[in-house]
């Protein structure tokens, strides 16, 4: 391997040469003239500009798009992800990291860009020794996403599509992206309706949710396709611990486990800090601190006892110094990762207490 590119071929390639990359396009687009995108379906015409709950219409919305070095190990590699993160949500996490670009769409407007300029942006990234194409908060841009994809085909691109998501996505569109996306990467946030209405502001994110997951589980089942220690096909589901276990995290294991399989790939994050109106409104005072180190280790025993057999695990110190980004600097809003030395890394430690865990992000 010298450029990036391996024998690996991405389920696009066939899709766009058949021909029904461009027809699952078009019946993408036709969602947004009376969108249904989201599960949220506030029937507005995008097309026309029309916004509604998540601000954005007819174009793109990039805030910023850069190699990345924090996501899970075989996505990172040695030359980053390559992160391309759209402009607004549909959701309004009270904790949202990425709140400056998720929840600023006056600001965020700006950062408008045609679908031949995004499909540019993943070329560059690309071009230099990205890994994969890593859409970060792409639900309500699937359409702009996968138009892009179409043009940046027929350009080279050959990475694998890495679709980054907070899983409040719907069926039809999941359906739609089967074959489109290479690797799926969805949080799991909450086991009840009521911590998602509380907290991210959605109804019935349970039902949501879990629908998502059983599609996305349907398209890739449980085998992660590696290259050369990189990955390639698969899902990998996230599941950050929140204070007070605020998100039900043995709920959603035990989901998981029975319902999907313990053999899915779970990536479990100690990343929370308070952040956004988290840590200031005292509305969410149970959100106001980081995670004890006594909660990540239970978080961490409940992979156990649920028999989960693979995935990754952050290291509890360290994990929320580096996971704080700041998209003022849009070329390089995450301090790189290779900067931490020593017992200060988050990255890259097994973790010799659970050796059924492949590994610690
Ligand atoms: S994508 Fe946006 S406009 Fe469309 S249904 Fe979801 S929140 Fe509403």
């Amino acid at each position: 391997m010298t450029d990036g590119l391996t024998q690996f071929e991405s389920s696009y390639l066939p899709l766009w040469q058949s021909g029904v990359l461009k027809a699952r396009v078009e019946a993408l687009e036709g969602l947004l003239e009376r969108c249904t995108v989201c599960p949220l379906d506030c029937g507005n015409n995008r097309m026309n500009d029309e916004l509604a709950r998540c601000y954005s219409g007819r174009l793109p919305i990039v805030s910023s798009y850069t190699p990345h070095f924090g996501e899970e190990p075989p996505l990172t590699g040695t030359r980053g992800a390559g992160n391309i993160f759209f402009g607004n949500c549909n959701l309004r996490c009270v904790y949202c990291q990425n709140y400056q670009i998720s929840q600023a769409h006056k600001e965020q407007i700006k950062n408008q860009i045609t679908h031949d300029r995004l499909a540019e942006m993943m070329l560059e990234l690309q071009a230099r020794g990205c890994h994969n194409i890593n859409f970060v908060s792409p639900t309500h841009f699937a359409p702009q996403m996968a138009r892009a994809i179409l043009i940046a085909a027929k350009q080279g691109l050959r990475l694998p599509i890495v679709y980054n998501t907070n899983s409040y996505d719907s069926v039809e569109v999941l359906k739609l992206l089967d074959g489109i996306v290479d690797v799926y990467l969805p949080d799991l946030k909450y086991a009840e309706d009521e911590a998602g209405f509380l907290y991210s502001k959605v109804r019935s994110y349970q039902d949501i949710s879990r629908a998502a997951l059983r599609e996305i589980f349907r398209q890739t089942g449980h085998e992660l396709l590696y290259e050369e220690g990189l990955l390639k096909r698969g899902l990998v589901i996230r599941l950050l611990v929140l204070p007070n276990d605020l998100g039900g995290l043995r709920e959603s294991l035990q989901w998981i486990s029975r319902e999907l399989s313990p053999r899915v790939t779970v990536s479990l994050m100690a990343q929370y800090y308070p952040t956004n109106v988290a840590g200031t409104n005292p509305r969410y005072t149970l959100l106001s601190r980081r995670i004890s180190e006594s909660e990540w280790l239970r978080a961490v025993s409940l992979l156990d006892e649920f028999g989960m057999e693979s995935g990754w695990m952050q290291e509890f110190d360290g994990a929320a110094l580096y996971y704080r980004p700041n998209f003022d600097d849009s070329a390089t809003p995450f301090r790189d990762v290779r900067d931490f030395n020593g017992e200060d890394s988050p990255t890259c430690t097994v973790d010799r207490s659970l050796p059924r865990l492949v590994g610690v992000l």
